[in-house]
């Protein structure tokens, strides 16, 4: 990494700008992220080039990890895969990763079924075919979201919703390389 600096090719490199939103996440505004919002970006170091997850770069120089742990990877504390704060970022092992992961895409489905239902009031089939889920779920889902009268409070839970996915969605739109 010391080399990094010090190598003529990199000073080609485009300055990276980030935008901090009401959240505190740094979102690239100057890079596009991949198509799965994250940023990647492109080393070259001892004439060697490397490509890294820049939000893993970034954790590496500010907890001064030259070699990056083999089974650990790094979790987006706010969900948003491309901020960059290393504040937002925690290194843990990568099957705790993927249970977290599941975990929010879960729940990110399950948010977005239930205001779906809402503003429809689908039927527990229908509601499991557009959200691929088992049918008995689907109805387990809606079971829930009649049981619960907070659900008919729609306005005030989705302002409430912290804007995840949808920022590093944009971001990929409006960013250019
Ligand atoms: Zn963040």
């Amino acid at each position: 990494m010391t080399s990094l600096n010090n190598d003529k090719r990199a000073t080609h490199a485009r300055t990276m700008r980030f935008e901090k939103t009401p959240t505190g996440c740094f979102i690239p505004v100057s890079h596009r992220t991949n198509q799965d919002g994250y940023l990647y970006k492109t080393w070259v170091v001892d004439g060697r080039t490397q490509k890294e997850a820049f939000h893993r770069f970034i954790y590496r120089a500010h907890h001064d990890i030259l070699d990056w742990p083999a089974g650990y990877e790094i979790d987006h504390i706010c969900r948003i895969r491309s901020c960059c704060n290393p504040d937002h970022l925690r290194m843990i092992g990568r099957s705790e990763h993927a249970r977290y992961t599941n975990t929010y895409r879960y729940q990110d489905r399950h948010e977005t079924a239930r205001r779906y239902w809402l503003a429809t009031k689908c039927n527990g089939t229908k509601l499991a075919k557009r959200y691929v889920v088992t049918t008995s779920t689907g109805c387990r889902w809606i079971r829930g979201w009649k049981a619960n009268p907070d659900t008919y409070r729609s306005g005030a839970d989705v302002s409430k919703q912290k804007p995840t996915f949808d920022i590093a969605s944009r971001s990929i739109q409006s960013a250019s390389i």
